[in-house]
């Protein structure tokens, strides 16, 4: 069994993709990177690509990875990297909810713990890239 998630921070015109879980229910209603377990004998950009299609019905393009290893309950780590949609318009197929925030907005949802800091370089990314 593999320790390893991985998210995605999709981008699109200077904002980011915000996804609200719908399970399970202590997690229910916070905000993530949407990803998921990478399987056995996927690599971790494969498994990144896969769970995109299944969560958002989109198909991405990876860029660079934000940070490394960013720690999870248990053994587990988190794996992000920064997404652009290559097909596709999103779909909150298995989250409550999902929102395109502003640089502004980034932090007035109530992130899973664990995707907080990620956030804060994330928010760094969007301000390095950022017209003007
Ligand atoms: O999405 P999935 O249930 O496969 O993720 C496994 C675990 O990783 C979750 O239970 C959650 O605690 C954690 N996770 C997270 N932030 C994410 C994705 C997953 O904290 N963006």
């Amino acid at each position: 069994m593999s320790l390893v998630v991985v998210g995605a921070a999709v981008v699109r015109d200077g904002r980011l993709l915000a996804a609200q879980r719908a399970e399970p229910p202590e997690l229910r209603g916070g905000w993530e990177f949407p990803g998921g377990k990478v399987d056995p004998g996927e690599s971790d950009r494969e498994a990144l690509i896969r769970e995109c299609r299944e969560e958002l019905g989109v198909l991405v393009t990876l860029g660079a990875q934000v940070g490394g290893d960013w720690p999870l309950s248990g053994a587990y780590v988190l794996r992000v990297w920064i997404a652009e949609i290559a097909s596709g318009e999103p779909e909150a197929k298995e989250h409550l909810e999902l929102r395109w925030l502003a640089p502004d907005e980034l932090f007035q949802v109530p992130w899973l713990p664990a995707d907080l800091p990620i956030v804060r370089a994330v928010a760094d990314f969007l301000a390095a890239s950022s017209p003007g």
